[in-house]
């Protein structure tokens, strides 16, 4: 087969190279101005050699992310979280240094990571723990560096301009500018936007299916070493404000060897296995089913004439379908939504297509009428303080613990016969099981455990494939953050 190919293939492109020759085609044109573009933006950026001598660049800066559908409350004005942050990247020994310290959504993150071949690690300085990365990826781990930072990207069209297309002419801020695109090494193209006067990169864009358009904007650039840098970094999703970036120090090809240096007061803990990104299936007790898989999980529960699904984060049709493998026929009568952030409403539509009544709190019904595949028809109930399902061969009380530093009002499964809990967003289990100090998040949901006198034997979570213990959580508890030192230089 291949054989019989190769001849038909290369006479194809030998027509083709001939013809883009021949004539002025749309796609020679858009190579060609792309060029044009290109070139102009590297003479903007201090010069081709310039960049191809930009081989370490270091950047400390303040982060101000908006909880885009990820607040408290269902609507904007979304909460706002501070972080601050040090990223550094050498290209020629694709080595990336990075670490983050600040708070939001009701966890506290204090964290940083090194890509270094063989020596490359993440670093919990909260807990005080580091852990070994087994497949570094320098090009995943940079990317969203190189994306926010213009002279890297001017750099990623210098080496890869045979990806870029020019996309044509249009205003932006009042100025014209030329779009071109730019495919990295991981991730959806960009279309970078360069001013046709100043030459320098004023927006960038990238549609990540299915979340949508993120767009980037490029300000208030200063000259570092001969090369413009932009100060301040803004992105959109959307077109709502989800990051606000402030640089405060840029350093070019500073030595990176002070940046390879490990921590030292952190202990080396042994990584978790790599999350099964199949669905599998486990029974908690006589039917109750954790289903799950890729950092998403369901709960089922088999009452005498029907079934309970708690969770809606993604892919709960599959999750569906493999409980149907060990329960065939009873209707899944309710679906229960822990809460309204866009990734835990997901099931909303597969629900709805099973007949099933959801049931959330008052508060959130927009956003989850939004989520179905028909608003108007979607059967609710409101769960106001706790509701029973009592199904016979099982009891459940849906709980809204909220307010907690996460959400307003959080919806919880609470099994008393069997002593299992089902939450979402508010008890990290990881899979290895060691467990790193406790949240604001994870205090909020002991708290209401203690308070309402819960013997909990098992907690399983929305994004968790592990079942934890009651010890797990005491042991969460009981630690304190430890904010080793080593975050930032
Ligand atoms: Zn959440």
């Amino acid at each position: 087969m291949k054989i019989k190919h190769i001849p038909i293939l290369s006479a194809g492109l030998l027509l083709l190279a001939s013809n883009a020759v021949a004539e002025d085609t749309i796609a020679l044109r858009a190579v060609n101005k792309a060029g044009e573009v290109i070139d102009a933006a590297l003479v903007a950026y201090g010069g081709a050699e310039a960049i191809t001598n930009l081989n370490v660049v270091a950047r400390k800066s303040n982060f101000t992310t908006w909880a885009t559908t990820q607040s408290l409350q269902p609507g904007a004005p979304w909460d706002q979280g501070q972080t601050s942050n040090f990223a550094a990247i050498n290209f020629s020994e694709e080595q990336f240094r990075g670490a983050t310290k600040g708070s939001g959504g009701g966890f506290d993150i204090d964290a940083g990571q090194l890509i270094n071949g063989e020596s490359s690690y993440t670093f919990d300085f909260r807990a005080g723990t580091m852990t070994a990365v087994a497949e570094p990826d320098f090009n995943t781990t940079s990317g969203p560096f190189i994306r926010v930072t213009a002279p890297l990207l001017v750099k990623q069209l210098q080496n890869r301009r045979h990806t870029s297309h020019w996309l044509g002419e249009t205003e932006f801020d009042g100025r014209a500018h030329d779009v071109v695109t730019l495919v990295m090494e991981v991730g959806p193209a960009l279309s970078l936007y360069f001013d046709q006067e100043t030459h320098l990169l004023s927006r960038s864009e990238r549609v990540l299916a299915p979340f949508g358009q993120i767009d980037y904007r490029f300000k208030d650039y200063v000259t570092i070493d001969g090369i413009p840098f932009a100060k301040t970094f803004e992105l959109y999703a959307d077109d709502q404000q989800n990051m606000l970036i402030d640089r405060y120090e840029t350093v070019v090809n500073p030595d990176f060897a002070q940046y390879l240096e490990l921590p030292k007061d952190l202990e080396a803990i042994a990584a978790a296995p790599p999350a099964s990104t199949e669905v599998e299936l486990q029974e908690l007790a006589e039917g109750v089913f954790l289903v799950g898989g890729a950092g998403t999980f369901v709960m089922f529960v088999e009452m005498d004439d029907y079934v309970v699904s708690i969770g809606g984060t993604a892919g709960v049709p599959e999750r569906i379908a493999e409980f149907r493998k060990v329960v065939e026929d009873k209707p899944i009568r309710y679906g229960v939504l822990t809460h309204h952030h866009n990734d835990h409403v997901l099931g909303v539509a597969p629900y709805q297509a099973e007949g099933a009544t959801v049931l959330t709190v008052k508060a959130h019904e927009e956003v989850v009428r939004a989520a179905a595949t028909d608003g108007e028809a979607l059967k609710l109930k409101f769960v106001d303080g706790s509701e029973w399902l009592d199904g016979g061969s099982h009891k459940i009380q849906i709980i809204d613990i909220g307010p907690t530093p996460h959400s307003e009002h959080l919806l919880v499964a609470w099994l008393p016969e069997e002593g299992i809990l089902f939450e979402a967003d508010h008890f990290p289990n990881p899979a290895n099981g060691r467990m790193a100090p406790a949240q604001p998040v994870t205090r909020r949901l002991a708290e209401v455990i203690d308070a309402r006198g819960m013997d909990v034997k098992t907690i399983v979570g929305a994004h968790s494939a592990r079942i934890a213990s009651r010890e797990d959580l005491a042991k969460a508890l009981s630690l304190l953050p430890v904010n080793a030192a080593g975050s930032s230089w």
